[in-house]
């Protein structure tokens, strides 16, 4: 696989991860349960986490809420959890952040919207929020959206183009505003004091061709990190979807150093799906790994039984579940393919390119399912027992090659 060639940007340090400069493009995610209930929002953290979120936001919108981070941090860090908390500020951050210092200490970054500062003073309360930036040492996200543009701007640049002899549309004017307004919120922060080192830039657009166009430009124009991501992407299928469209053409591009899924979740589902989302989307272009990756076919009419899809899904939500401790004692394991096919049209051939991989008899084929193990004929499964033997055959594998005894073995042999 050809590298992505990334583009180069100033690195930041969010605690410990980095952002940018070439360092691993970081997942983050964001919590929904009210900050003010110290209780859920630790919960959602922590849940968040442990599927793989490297830095978690929080809304701080009011009083309580800002009350409550410096004991969501102190909780968190109690069950030995110390990853980063992004406080998220609209309308009222220059008076909670001076308001409340302990909270200001407690986060680890802090992300302004620069067309939510306010209506008449909102420049001065960006400042304002810059200023305690630079008091307690935070990096600052300089977010701007394009359903919250500063408006005052906006309307300047729309009277400009409507003085020009050829207008541009009304929508290259928004995207023009949108650079512009990222642009001169960061050189302010600067003129401020605050270092670029400090500063991560995001655009985000609800629509993928916009969002791509916009993101290009401020690429070629800005060095700070970027953080990718399409806002109110929607509902399950096609908020997916389009997340993974936009994002991937970007990275593709190399551009993005950060990325969030911004997944509308249906009522009580679970919070984490954006976070492996974002996960699935950079191990599918081949950036980060994760999770071994099941690979199966669609199926068709030389399948007529459910019964490897069944074992698909058996062996994917098995891979899942696993995954939180062969993380720990199977380092590596992540990088691993395992392929289930429905016949032995396109098995085998699959099956070879796979760590380890199993073709499921067709219709009408005999009823037997070669497993092939690092590219060579391993055995022949039979029977009703065939998921069971093909878990074991998996498990083995995965204890041969990626346990830590076998790790320190190799080690040894080294050393000899
Ligand atoms: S591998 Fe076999 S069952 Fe699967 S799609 Fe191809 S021909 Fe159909």
């Amino acid at each position: 696989m050809m590298p992505i060639e990334r583009k180069k940007t100033i690195r930041v340090m969010v605690d410990d991860v980095a952002i940018g400069g070439g360092a691993p493009i970081v997942v983050q995610s964001m919590t929904n349960t009210d900050t003010a209930d110290v209780d859920a929002t630790v919960e959602q953290i922590e849940h968040l986490y442990k599927a793989g979120s490297e830095l978690v936001r929080i809304t701080v919108n009011h009083d309580e809420a800002a009350m409550a981070v410096p004991h969501i941090k102190e909780k968190l860090l109690n069950r030995g959890i110390d990853v980063p908390i992004i406080g998220d500020f609209h309308y009222n951050g220059h008076k909670l952040l001076p308001g409340y210092p302990d909270m200001a200490a407690a986060l680890s970054k802090f992300r302004i919207n620069p067309g939510n500062t306010g209506t008449r003073a909102r420049d001065q309360n960006f400042c304002t929020i810059i200023e305690q930036a630079i008091i307690h040492d935070k990096p600052v996200r300089i977010g701007v959206n394009w359903g919250s543009l500063d408006q005052q701007l906006l309307a300047e640049r729309m009277d400009d183009n409507n003085k020009l002899s050829t207008p541009k549309s009304s929508k290259e004017v928004m995207l023009d505003t949108m650079v512009e307004s990222a642009r001169r919120s960061s050189e302010i922060a600067e003129d401020v004091g605050l270092a670029s080192d400090k500063i991560i830039i995001s655009c985000k657009m609800s629509g993928v061709q916009d969002l791509i166009n916009v993101y290009q430009r401020i690429a070629e124009e800005l060095d700070y990190p970027l953080h990718l991501g399409l806002t109110e992407a929607g509902m399950g299928m096609k908020g997916t979807v389009a997340s993974a469209a936009a994002l991937g053409v970007l990275l593709q591009k190399g551009i993005g150093d950060t990325i969030r899924v911004s997944l509308t979740p249906m009522p009580g589902a679970d919070r984490a799906e954006e976070v492996r989302i974002c996960q699935q989307i950079l191990q599918s272009l081949g950036i980060r790994s994760f999770i071994p990756q099941v690979t199966s076919c669609p199926g068709c009419g030389r399948t007529q039984s459910t019964y490897f899809q069944e074992l698909a899904d058996e062996i994917q939500q098995y891979v899942m579940k696993q995954m939180p401790v062969w993380r720990e004692i199977y380092p590596g394991v992540e990088e691993m393919d395992v392929a289930v096919m429905g016949c032995v049209v396109n098995g085998p051939g699959e099956s070879r390119h796979a760590n380890i991989g199993i073709s499921l008899p067709g219709t009408f084929e005999e009823p037997k399912a070669p497993v092939y193990v690092d590219g060579k004929h391993y055995t022949t499964l039979k029977g009703d027992r065939i998921g069971e033997e093909f878990r074991q055959i998996l498990d083995t594998y995965i204890l041969e090659n990626y346990g830590k005894p076998k790790e320190n073995e190799k080690a040894l042999n080294e050393a000899d």
